[in-house]
């Protein structure tokens, strides 16, 4: 079971920029206090055998909108890939768990919104990135995908990777 980080994936340019700061819109459903059932555990996925919770859900026009919150700005560029595609996680796993396909998510940056389209491309994407981590996981070596040594400053395995962008 993969538990969804953004730090684990790349930079995807982005394109579909909803102008403005405020909340998007649509009604807020707190995912543990759901009228369709209590949710108080992560949401999970038997399909892509992966487990996460967004930050919250809007409902709007009948469908359930997974909204991840980023205490940062918009990447002047859009939505970094390894955030759009944590929200394809939280649609998936919205989808798997509700039987109802939400064709977006939403990231919320301290100032503005992004909205992220979850068509079969992205889902696609999805399921490829967890596939490949499963496989690192599994793996005796895994060598670094990135050259942020800021990255590295911050990371939790620095000591046992030897990989370290620092040293
Ligand atoms: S210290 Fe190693 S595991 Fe951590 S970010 Fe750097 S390369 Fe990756």
């Amino acid at each position: 079971m993969l538990f969804i980080f953004a730090g684990v994936l790349l930079v995807w340019r982005g394109r579909n920029i909803i102008k403005g700061a405020g909340m998007p819109e649509g009604k807020i459903i707190y995912i543990d206090k759901h009228g369709r059932g209590s949710v108080t555990k992560p949401l999970f996925s038997s399909r892509l055998g992966i487990t996460g919770k967004p930050d919250y859900l809007l409902l709007k026009k009948g469908m359930y909108i997974p909204v991840e919150v980023k205490s940062t700005s918009m990447p002047r560029k859009g939505a970094y890939r390894s955030h759009k595609l944590q929200v394809a996680a939280y649609c998936h796993l919205v989808e798997e768990h509700f039987g109802e396909r939400p064709s977006y998510g939403i990231i919320k940056y301290d100032d503005g919104t992004y909205k992220v389209a979850y068509g079969n491309e992205i889902e696609q994407d999805l399921t490829a990135v967890v596939n490949c981590m499963r496989t690192d996981m599994s793996a005796a070596n895994v060598l670094r995908s990135h050259e942020y040594w800021n990255r590295c400053i911050a990371c939790d395995f620095q000591t046992a990777c030897g990989e370290d962008l620092n040293l």
